[in-house]
């Protein structure tokens, strides 16, 4: 699944192509995509007629696109196997495939394919308003600020993540406490941060959170300048170009592979029906410098 470092850099390759750019056509078809909207295709179709392109946002794995003159925003979620695309003039008379739900063409001649074929992911038109510092769509409400965004709060996070009696990587994944973290940069992050996901959110200290967090971010933040982790061939940024993150990844998908520390052999658990990758040895500070589970 596509986490915050993948959608930046499609985020950022969209924007673009395609900012300060009027919508001239719009094809599509009907389907699991726009299940949000009431009229589904027709709603977007509707309302993105003839609209110019402001830019393109994000909050943790979502991005929107903002339009000219509506408070309405395109919010756009890639799910497990999303892709946007854009491609040139030539692209236009291909016949869609049946994965791809949405085309709008730019009076440039560019095509903005938006592509899904496993569709857990979704379209969805929704309002902004004003959320603290930034305006948000009202379909991403429930969704906390990311890492990498300077609404985010070290004191908040580190208040609810402590508060809770649940795993600390099952913490890192509540898309409600902190956004934009999925499985690969929580291995990542605790791996940089010596912390195993099995213990408690309660069982780390201030510090030890600090520390996880910002072990978090720049995992990510490494990530975006590489543009992101292809963790399988569906994830490509809109140009068609693959992540190369996946070179440094310490831990995540290496199972049976030498720490790059220690060299003890990296392990693969089940923690909450997810994956955890993580080296026994290099990985088991607590609170406190505590060892033990
Ligand atoms: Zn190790």
């Amino acid at each position: 699944m596509p986490e915050l470092p993948e959608v930046e850099t499609i985020r950022r390759g969209l924007e673009k192509r395609s900012a300060g750019h009027a919508i001239v056509d719009i094809q599509g078809r009907d389907g699991r995509l726009f299940r949000h909207n009431p009229d589904g295709l027709a709603t977007v179709r509707t309302h993105l007629s003839g609209r110019t392109i402001l830019g393109i946002e994000r909050r943790g794995k979502f991005m929107w696109i903002r339009f000219a003159d509506s408070p309405q925003a395109l919010v756009v979620h890639l799910g497990m196997s999303g892709q946007v695309r854009a491609e040139t003039a030539e692209h236009h008379a291909v016949p869609r495939n049946k994965h791809e739900h949405l085309r709008l063409i730019l009076d440039d001649d560019t095509a903005l394919s938006f592509v899904d074929p496993r569709t857990f992911g979704h379209l969805t038109l929704s309002a902004v308003s004003q959320d603290g510092q930034r305006e948000i769509p009202a379909a991403l409400s429930h969704i906390a600020p990311d890492l990498l965004e300077t609404a985010w709060s070290l004191t908040d996070t580190i208040t609810r993540a402590r508060a809770s009696g649940r795993r600390v990587k099952t913490i890192l994944l509540d898309q409600g406490i902190v956004s934009g973290v999925g499985n690969i940069y929580a291995d990542e992050g605790l791996y940089r941060a010596r912390t195993h996901g099995f213990f408690r959110g309660r069982d780390l200290g201030d510090e030890r959170w600090a520390l996880l967090l910002s072990s978090c971010a720049a995992a990510m933040a490494e990530a975006v300048e590489v543009g992101g982790t292809s963790f399988d061939s569906l994830y490509v940024d809109v140009e068609g170009n693959p992540g190369y993150f996946g070179r440094t990844l310490a831990v995540y998908g290496r199972a049976g592979e030498p720490c790059v520390q220690c060299l003890r052999p990296i392990e693969r658990a089940v923690l909450d029906g997810r994956s955890h990758f993580y080296c026994r040895t290099c990985q088991l500070v607590g609170a406190d410098g505590d060892q033990s589970v």
